[in-house]
């Protein structure tokens, strides 16, 4: 995909022409004109006019071989949204197919990113929905997105970051599950390049070093290669292809898997891609014989394709010099579909046809996902599991009978056993690797035989741990759904039980009328009918409580702030500032402390405590230290009226170093920690130690030493990470 802007029909048109599809060009040239005259007078922040941004939509579409409707669609894709044209105006001039395209795309919104994990959880729901209708939309959505992404320069840095953050977590999980893989990675690069300058840079020049000289022998060797296979197999097709790794894909290697560059074996691949099966499996034996393999990098993704519908052999072979490379082979019609993944399938047919079951089973997954997320409120959760499922590395196990089955790295015997069959994970009770008896989470390796041992017993099922253990979508839905529908009394009963419990631990009293009142409200905000089915949620683990915890505490708060208003006291009438950013009612100068029991941060609803000799601490309205009811206190005259102080501007930078047990994705969790606090990130890079930990260094801005003391409790909350530290003064 090159850079070059549609600026008129005619560029369209050529476009169009070039691709060579029979394409309706009166409905294109109709949604042309209407995009143009909608979005007259309109710019983008980058000065151009708007209409420049639908036609570089529908190029990507066009180049991705989408049918002419989804053409038309990604013209008008913000028409709807942005202009007095309305949805019905479309339905009557393009008809139901277009219109329905179109309106998808505007259900999920234009840049909906958020910093809020609720907010993201809710427009990945909305895409999945939207796929799960026409798959068509979210196509049109990504190129939109990649094109926003092409033209991020001319945001604001602070929305640079929250778009790429959105687009690493989001969208370019969602098109690699499409199996769409230009789109991609140009997303993820483009992502870390804002997100990560200093590492990107890096590669960037590491790439550029090391080129000149790794391609030249790759060169060499894809002539022998060629050579080679031309004079075994003279009457066969063949195409021969040099590939260098994505940025973002080698910084993942690195940043995330701890390895050097030079550990990377897959930087550079040959691909050779062929006619038939068969002739891959040749080529294979040929290859085998020309160089050494290296043990257990043979992935076998022709008779076990990804769930992405991706098909390839790889090996990784070492050249005569030393130097490790990959071979990828495949036909030319697998070539095609792990570009273009699910997108190939209007090239090669026109729509999608009610009883195109290769293209449901394809789909399945999402199907999967919108039933088990529906009702769950934890962006961060269906983030993981979607990551999990889309980890470009594998593991290839057997069977006893010698079935390969193909899994995520870090999958364990219970993600193996529903992957043989639904049945044989529900009814399994064990498993043996090798012919050992092995714990249940017993992480499958590639080579493994392992024989998933079941009982017939109507008694036995799947245990609630078990969802811990599980780390695909599909174990983990089939796991949920299997509670839900054979537990769903007994899962009322302990979900309600929970519930309850968990309401007293956290001192929330209501009486009893009011409880039902309530819960039946909260039931409906989650998309259940009735609190019934609220509770079956809560037991079968469709919603976790601790998540919606924070939310029923403020409903609490704000209910009993409505009919017992806390009375704070000493409210003298005058405000007055503080040099922490907070105002405190009625006292100047004093010393203020946030309390550490809640670490209260910025926006948060907060109030203070006269202590005794250390000035007055702050603490969250929510926190356990605040009673309920101030005026039950024995001391109310000591709680007093707090502010944050919103007009304080001042920041300062700062730098912070990190310490981590490295792990992959651990960068991108700082980045979202610090994000969700709106922390601006002039920099921030990880490096990993000799010893295997991970370095982080973030230059940050903070408004004040509370602050970034608040910023540092934060990041080293993210999970593995031990010691946060500031190395400037
Ligand atoms: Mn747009």
């Amino acid at each position: 995909m090159t850079d070059l802007q549609l600026k008129n029909y005619e560029d369209i048109k050529l476009t169009l022409d070039n691709f060579g599809e029979d394409y309706n060009y009166n409905l294109i040239k109709k949604a042309y004109e209407l995009c143009v005259n909608a979005h007259e007078g309109q710019k983008r922040i980058s000065g151009e006019d708007y209409y420049y941004h639908p036609f570089n939509v529908a190029k990507i579409v066009i180049s991705l071989g989408m049918d002419s409707e989804s053409i038309a669609a990604s013209l008008l894709h913000d028409v709807v949204e942005d202009t007095d044209i309305s949805i019905e105006d479309i339905k009557s001039m393009f008809g139901d197919e277009v219109a329905l395209l179109v309106d998808g795309v505007t259900k999920i919104g234009r840049l909906n990113f958020s910093s809020k994990e609720q907010q993201q959880a809710e427009s990945l729901r909305k895409m999945l929905i939207a796929m799960g209708k026409d798959i068509r939309v979210i196509i049109i959505k990504l190129a939109d997105r990649l094109h926003n992404m092409r033209t991020i320069d001319a945001m604001r840095p602070q929305k640079q970051r929250d778009v790429s953050v959105e687009t690493l977590e989001v969208y370019a999980p969602i098109a690699h599950r499409l199996g769409i893989r230009g789109v991609k990675e140009e997303l993820e690069d483009l992502a870390i390049k804002h997100l990560d300058p200093v590492g990107y840079n890096e590669i960037e020049e590491l790439l550029k070093h090391r080129k000149n000289h790794r391609v030249q022998i790759l060169s060499e060797i894809k002539e022998r290669i060629e050579e080679r296979l031309r004079s075994e197999m003279p009457n066969t097709t063949l195409s021969f292809q040099g590939r260098v790794k994505s940025i973002h894909g080698i910084y993942r290697k690195m940043y995330a898997q701890g390895k050097t560059f030079d550990e990377i074996y897959d930087i550079y691949a040959i691909r050779i891609i062929t006619d038939t099966v068969a002739d891959c499996y040749n080529i294979l034996g040929l290859m085998h014989d020309m160089f050494r393999p290296i043990p257990n990098r043979f992935k076998d993704y022709i008779s076990t394709p990804k769930p992405n519908m991706y098909q390839s052999l790889h090996t990784t072979v070492i050249s005569r010099a030393g130097i490790p490379f990959e071979i990828q082979i495949r036909t030319f019609e697998m070539h095609h579909t792990a570009e273009f993944g699910i997108a190939a399938h209007w090239k090669y047919k026109e729509g999608i046809t009610e009883n195109d079951k290769r293209m449901e089973k394809r789909l399945e997954w999402v199907h999967e996902l919108i039933d088990t997320q529906d009702a769950s409120t934890d962006a961060s959760d269906i983030i993981r599991t979607i990551k999990v499922d889309l980890s470009e590395e594998d593991v290839f196990a057997v069977t006893p009978k010698g079935d390969v089955i193909n899994l995520p790295v870090g999958a364990t015997v219970v993600d193996f056993a529903f992957a043989i069959h639904t049945a044989v994970g529900i009814s399994m009770v064990g498993a043996k690797v090798d012919g050992k008896i092995v714990p249940l989470n017993h992480e499958v390796k590639t080579g493994e035989v392992i024989e998933i041992l079941t009982t017939n017993s109507a008694n036995k099922g799947p245990s609630r741990d078990w969802l811990n253990i599980a780390v695909t979508s599909s174990a983990k839905a089939k796991i949920r759904s299997w509670f839900k529908k054979e537990k769903r009394s007994e899962n009322i009963v302990t979900g309600k039980s929970e519930y309850e419990k968990e309401l007293r631990r956290n001192n929330i009293n209501f009486t009893e009328t009011e409880l039902n009142e309530y819960t039946e409200e909260l039931a409906k905000k989650y998309r259940f009918t009735n609190s019934e089915e609220f509770y079956a949620a809560i037991g079968y683990g469709g919603i976790l409580l601790s998540k919606i915890l924070p939310r029923i505490k403020e409903d609490y708060n704000k209910r009993t702030a409505d009919t017992k208003p806390p009375t704070p006291v000493a409210t003298v009438g005058y405000k007055t500032k503080s040099s922490e950013g907070v105002i405190v009612e009625g006292i100047d100068n004093c010393l203020i402390k946030l309390s550490k029991c809640c670490n209260p941060l910025p926006g948060d609803e907060i109030i203070g405590f006269i202590t005794r000799g250390h000035g007055v601490s702050i603490h969250k309205r929510d926190c356990n230290n605040v009673p309920i009811d101030i005026s039950l206190d024995d001391e109310p005259d000591r709680w007093i009226n707090a502010y944050w102080n919103s007009n304080k501007t001042e920041t300062f930078t700062s730098t912070l170093k990190a310490v981590a047990i490295d792990r992959d994705g651990i960068l991108i969790e700082v980045m979202n920690a610090l994000n969700n606090m709106r922390v601006a990130i002039h920099s921030i890079s990880a490096r990993q130690t000799k010893d295997g930990n991970c370095v982080i260094i973030m230059t940050i801005s903070a408004e004040s030493v509370e602050h970034l003391h608040s910023i540092i409790a934060r990041v080293e909350k993210v999970p593995k990470v031990f010691n946060v530290e500031r190395i400037n003064q």
